[in-house]
């Protein structure tokens, strides 16, 4: 016999007797053909619990190495000691326990002569179960030897399969326990399940479904291989009414049903049971059932946890406070709007100085008035507008463009809130938007922040739509912003003062400080444009700081220069306002400066005063307290004030430029007659600023307005050159 045919015919597989159990599969190797024969004689029809023998054979040590390599499963080896050489079979049992790493086959030694036993040392170190001579070998003596060699094998094939499982069950387990939602933790019980039991993984999991519209009806919930695409959908649509009817079986009588393709898997959770349908490949034995029970076990324990998964992201998605969607949520949701393409208008809107809430009246009450602004708006929209809270005090709306409007949203926040015992009204800003280009929720989001901003800078009508212009458009004013910052800090900025007259005699009584930006290319940004940038970003603290200590400082020297206490205009903004230390910082540079209180005047609008009536309040009274004078500038342009002006601590009204303009129209001229009146009656003095001409001049000179400014007499100048101005002219101003 050549060496390959000798190959071929050991690799050939005899068929084991019928039985429904799997053989023992025992390797014959030996060089002597009639062994092999004599061996198959004695054993062929031995039965060891139920299995019978499956032999194969080897005729030398590469032989025996080979066969071991490529079948899985051999429980023991017949091996003669000498083959090719004389210890070929030695060779062949070092090979297979240390180059194999087979620890599991016995292996027992046989040879014909006796003085070829191996040592003691060789049989203990490569575990060796027997030792024989093949005269030793009478069928009795063979069958009790290999009996025990089998049992032996069994046992350690238990212990090591057994870890195996434990290790698969654990693993299996863990990754399982990843699995956040049902669907993926059902699809992975089904590829666990397969890769335990080294199946491919063909299957799919599915629950009985409460419904009422389909009561009973068998939903797949997880699939893998071919039934993937069944996820989500009744079993019916499988169209396969043997595996429908098996799963139905498996879960009405609660226990595992085994086919012959398939094994059909009961697990058991408290509300819920489900069934696993498996695509078997080969007969499941003692150890793949017991594996499986623990994993199942495991499983019902899975089940539930996900339900607490389910319950615990619910959490996640939600503001606790409001019980509304969270930012995260509508940021899904918003996402979940443009794929499916619906027309929507999304709004953010914006609690106006819910800070101050909180600091003055406490959290608690901060949060009661979150939630009744919650409340209501789910009140009033309904079903109709989805209402998330996005933010501390930012709540996101999604609705239709029917639905969600502007003035809907006014209307909605137009009655004040009931916090508690606080009955506290509401200014609500808002940014809509719509999808334009939006890819994602988080656009939506971001134009939505933009048309807020822009709704805020603008001091609009409390809203803006977004334009996409608007993204440029903010990235244009962050550049600014950032370049007046830059300018700023390297002293680039520049204050130019404006003379104001007594109208009368067209003396010079102060000044109004105006701050100047300067261009590299000399041109001016003019502050109409960067004051509400520096206010929006707070900038405007640190600079308007430094406008009040620069006035104060030039206003000494231009004293000094016409020899008369003069006074000083400073535009104030709000957020200089809300720095609680604001009259103190005032007092502090009077001080510095050796001015008297009335020296200054500060100059705010109207708008600052409607921001926030109770903080404008307090902040008036300690400056009124100190003696610091205070106007209300471009008195008129929101005249909704009235009431709040006739209780502030104020000392002037500034007549807005847009009413001397028409001043000397019949209309203009009412306008300003009733205007001056009012100052009048309040007991305020009245001031004119932006007069141009002689003749707005004779009007305000009837009128009784005491005071004015603009171009007529003086534009707004430089210190240098207005020192210089006014000590070539003795501080008069009759030749401008
Ligand atoms: P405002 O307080 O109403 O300042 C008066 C504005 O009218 C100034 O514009 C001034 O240059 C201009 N003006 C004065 N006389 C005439 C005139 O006869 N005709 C015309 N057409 N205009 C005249 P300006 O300097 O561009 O300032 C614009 C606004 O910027 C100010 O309006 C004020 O609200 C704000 N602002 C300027 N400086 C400061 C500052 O230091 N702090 C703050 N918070 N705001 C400032
Ligand atoms: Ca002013
Ligand atoms: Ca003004």
């Amino acid at each position: 016999m050549t060496q390959s045919d000798r190959l071929v015919f050991s690799k050939e597989v005899e068929e084991p007797k019928p039985s429904g159990k799997s053989p023992w599969r025992v390797l014959i190797a030996d060089d002597d053909a009639e062994i092999h024969a004599v061996t198959k004689l004695a054993l062929g029809d031995l039965m060891l619990d139920e299995r019978p023998i499956q032999f194969f054979h080897a005729y030398s040590c590469d032989e025996t190495i080979e066969v071991l390599r490529t079948e899985p499963n051999i429980a023991m080896v017949l091996l003669d000691v000498v083959m090719e050489c004389d210890d070929a079979g030695l060779k062949a049992v070092r090979m297979i326990r240390e180059e194999l790493g087979n620890d599991e086959v016995r292996i027992v030694l046989r040879t014909g002569q006796p003085g070829y036993a191996p040592e003691e040392q060789v049989i203990t170190e490569y575990d060796i179960n027997d030792y024989k001579t093949k005269t030793d070998l009478t069928r009795n003596k063979l069958l009790t030897t290999v009996v025990s060699a089998l049992r032996s094998y069994r046992q350690i094939r238990t212990i090591t399969q057994s870890r195996q499982g434990l290790e698969k069950i654990i693993h299996a387990a863990a990754n399982l326990m990843e699995q956040h939602s049902i669907i993926a933790f059902s699809e992975g019980v089904v590829t666990q399940l397969a890769s335990m039991l080294g199946m491919s993984p063909e299957g799919l999991l599915c629950v009985r479904t409460q419904e009422r519209e389909h009561p009973d009806d068998l939903l797949v919930l997880g699939a893998a291989g071919h039934y993937a695409g069944a996820i989500k959908h009744s079993v019916g649509a499988l169209e396969k009414p043997d595996i429908e009817r098996s799963i139905r079986e498996c879960i009405e009588k609660k226990q595992h049903i085994f086919l012959d393709h398939a094994t059909v898997f009961y697990i058991e959770g408290k509300g819920h049971c489900a069934a696993a349908y498996l695509e078997n490949h080969r007969v499941l034995d003692e150890i793949d059932h017991q594996m499986l029970e623990i994993f199942l076990a495991n499983i019902s324990v899975g089940f539930e946890n996900v339900n607490l998964f389910e319950e615990l992201r619910a959490a996640a998605y939600r503001d606790p406070l409001t019980g509304l969607p969270n930012r995260q949520e509508f940021t899904r949701l918003l996402q979940e709007s443009i794929d499916i393409n619906r027309d929507e208008v999304y709004a953010i809107c914006d609690v106006s100085h819910f800070s101050d809430v909180n600091e003055t009246l406490g959290q608690d009450v901060g949060n009661m008035l979150l939630k009744a602004i919650g409340d209501r708006f789910s009140e009033a929209f309904g079903e109709r507008v989805i209402v998330a809270r996005i933010g501390a005090d930012v709540f996101g709306l999604i609705g239709s463009r029917k639905d969600l409007t502007p003035e809907r949203v006014r209307q909605i926040c137009r009655e004040s809130f009931m916090a508690g015992e606080d009955r506290i009204p509401v200014v609500m800003t808002s940014g809509f938007t719509q999808k334009h280009h939006a890819k994602s929720g988080l656009d939506i989001l971001k134009q939505g922040y933009i048309a807020l901003k822009t709704a805020k800078l603008h001091r609009l009508e409390g809203y803006a739509y977004f334009h996409p212009d608007m993204e440029e458009e903010t990235a244009r004013r962050l550049d600014l912003v950032r370049r007046l910052g830059a300018d700023f800090r390297a002293e680039k900025l520049q204050v130019w003062f404006q003379p104001q007259v007594n109208l009368k005699t067209r003396e010079i009584i102060g000044f109004e400080a105006l701050l100047r930006w300067p261009q590299a290319d000399g041109s001016f940004i003019p502050p109409d444009v960067f004051i509400p940038l520096a206010e929006y970003s707070g900038l405007v603290v640190e600079i308007g700081a430094w406008v009040l200590e620069e006035s104060c400082r030039s206003l000494q020297e231009l004293s000094s220069v016409c020899g008369q206490e003069l006074r000083m205009a400073v535009n104030v903004s709000i957020p200089q306002f809300r720095t609680l230390d604001f009259p103190d910082q005032v007092e502090r540079i009077l001080t510095q400066y050796h001015l008297g209180p009335g020296r200054l005047e500060l100059e705010i609008t109207e708008s600052i005063v409607m921001d926030d009536p109770a903080m404008v309040i307090e902040i008036l009274k300690r400056l009124r307290e100190r003696g610091v004078g205070v106007a209300v500038d471009d008195f008129g342009v929101g005249f909704s004030s009235l009431n709040y002006i006739q209780r502030l601590p104020l000392n002037k009204l500034k007549i807005d430029r847009s009413f001397v303009q028409n001043s000397t129209t019949k209309n203009g001229r009412v306008i300003i007659e009733t205007i001056a009146r009012m100052g009048h009656q309040l007991e305020l003095a009245t001031i004119a600023e932006g007069i141009e001409t002689e003749e707005q001049l004779q009007t305000f000179r009837e009128l009784n307005v005491q005071e004015g400014q603009g171009y007529l007499f003086a534009k707004p100048t430089p210190l240098p050159k207005l020192l210089e101005l006014l000590s070539e002219s003795g501080c008069s101003i009759e030749n401008h």
